[in-house]
């Protein structure tokens, strides 16, 4: 079920107060327009009715997929996260039937986090496994553009699917993501993702690292795939995925 409310909003341009309204939550069954100005990144910007200037407007909301069985809270407080989790382990161990059903809880902290998962989902992918391919997207870029410092990284859908990199200086790249260990990935590692994966988690490129580092056996007889992360970077393999060493390291 979706859920609408009003808020009163003052514009920053030129200081008029005027009501604006904003989701609660949002269903993407129920409001397919709203859900596309969500993929465009439209839904969080209000318009101001004296001088008309567009601004972005903030809040905390969940976002449901029932056709992917996805649902994601966006929330910006450590402390708001700290009370769904808390609320969500309960509704977790009280009732087999809801981890029964095949749901992906998620939270985000940002929009383009909440934009992203519903992006992946939307395109009827495993959110863990793109996060693992960007990680390892960051080993090609860092190896081809050693100046460029990765911020952050960003699916994004199309033929082929791409990755925005948004850089420390502030530039943005585009670039391909590649998909072909996709369905390895999938297999290969489902039971680990599982196991880390269970309750309400934020799946990032940070969780995507930590995977790898608590699963990745090293092996000095097989090829080393180097995966950076921040200032981090380990060199990783596992004894079955050769394939999986996208950068030849
Ligand atoms: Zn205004």
């Amino acid at each position: 079920m979706s859920r609408q409310r009003t808020a009163m909003i003052t514009c920053p341009t030129c200081g008029t107060s005027f009501e604006t309204r904003y989701w609660e939550s949002l269903n993407a069954e129920m409001n397919p327009a709203e859900k596309e100005q969500l993929l465009s990144g439209k839904l969080f910007y209000t318009t101001c009715p004296n001088c008309h200037a567009q601004h972005q407007f903030v809040y905390p909301m969940l976002y449901h997929d029932m056709t992917h069985k996805l649902m994601v809270w966006l929330l910006f407080e450590e402390e708001q996260i700290r009370v769904l989790l808390h609320e969500m382990d309960g509704v977790r161990t009280s009732s087999l039937m809801i981890s029964q059903t095949g749901y992906h809880y998620r939270f985000v902290r940002s929009i383009n986090e909440l934009r992203e998962k519903a992006m992946i989902f939307a395109y009827g992918l495993d959110d863990r496994v793109i996060e693992v391919l960007k990680l390892f997207q960051r080993s090609i870029i860092h190896k081809k553009l050693p100046h460029v410092k990765v911020n952050r990284t960003m699916f994004f859908p199309g033929s082929p699917h791409q990755l925005i990199i948004f850089a420390g200086d502030g530039a943005t790249y585009t670039t391909e993501l590649i998909m072909d260990p996709y369905e390895e990935i999938a297999q290969t590692r489902k039971n680990r993702m599982d196991e880390r994966s269970r309750g309400c988690v934020c799946i990032d490129e940070k969780w995507a690292f930590d995977l790898l580092q608590n699963y990745g056996v090293y092996n000095k007889n097989l090829p080393l795939m180097y995966v950076h992360y921040g200032n981090e970077y380990m060199g990783f393999s596992d004894g079955t995925d050769k394939s999986m060493c996208l950068c030849s390291c």
